[in-house]
């Protein structure tokens, strides 16, 4: 049986474990630190069996080259053109990798990064740092058309299908959707669950599809209504979705 774990790193980033818990043998997903990984497998008396890698960023990456070193010959999975050079196997958009008894398809998703990609079989998805709880990932290498593309095709995915990104940002990214969708009762909802989980220590995540569709502003920008309380020196055009995905994404930055 495989089951999907947050090993905490950070502050408040996770590194998702795919553990098999009858070969207990794992593979983790964006691993920043080594030690909470190590520490982890210790814990569950489990073997590393590989890495999944979503971009280049160091807070997804600065703990392979440990890994690596105390796991000799594992396959580091990651996207093809990528800044970071530990990766050993390369992935474009359509491949399909097979992980115990996983087999996760590659979409491409450039917006955060330009080497941004998911892992997919339907029923969950890593998102990395394209889609959060409530919120996407900042825009550093990538346009808005772009990101907004990358989003659409979350669209193939049922609303069941989970979401594993890879920080714990929904609190802050609730706070903003309410500004954005003040009548929104699903977010008012929504902020008292996450207020509860956060209080007993435990993570907001996986959340899913269906529940993001209805909360998360990114995913929702080519409403009309979502301009409607934007600050004024920001423009928006629900001619082009991207533009009101931009306009968005440039009021969270300084909200
Ligand atoms: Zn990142």
């Amino acid at each position: 049986m495989v089951q999907v774990e947050p090993i905490n790193a950070f502050d408040d980033n996770y590194i998702w474990a795919i553990r098999d818990t009858t070969e207990n043998q794992v593979w983790v997903v964006d691993p920043g630190q080594a030690e909470p990984v190590l520490s982890y497998l210790k814990q569950h008396d489990a073997t590393l069996a590989g890495i999944l890698i979503t971009h280049h960023h160091w807070d997804h990456t600065n703990g392979v080259a440990e890994l690596v070193n105390v796991f000799s010959g594992i396959t580091v999975y990651g996207p093809t053109q990528s800044k970071f050079s530990g990766i050993t196997h390369p992935l474009d958009a359509g491949d399909t990798i097979h992980i115990m008894t996983l087999s996760l398809t590659i979409i491409r998703t450039p917006g955060h990064t330009l080497d941004h990609i998911c892992y997919t079989n339907n029923t969950l998805c890593f998102t990395g740092d394209t889609l959060f709880s409530a919120g996407c990932g900042r825009l550093f290498e990538g346009s808005a058309e772009q990101m907004w593309h990358s989003f659409q095709q979350f669209s193939q995915f049922s609303d069941s299908t989970l979401i594993y990104c890879t920080h714990e940002y929904t609190s802050a990214n609730l706070a903003f959707a309410a500004a954005v969708e003040p009548n929104n009762d699903d977010i008012k909802a929504h902020i008292a669950w996450v207020t509860t989980q956060r209080a007993k220590g435990l993570p907001s995540l996986p959340t899913n599809f269906g529940l993001e569709r209805q909360i998360n502003p990114f995913l929702r920008a080519n409403l009309a209504h979502m301009c409607h309380q934007l600050p004024p020196h920001l423009a928006c055009d629900t001619q082009r979705p991207w533009d009101n995905f931009s306009a968005i994404r440039a009021w969270k930055d300084e909200f």
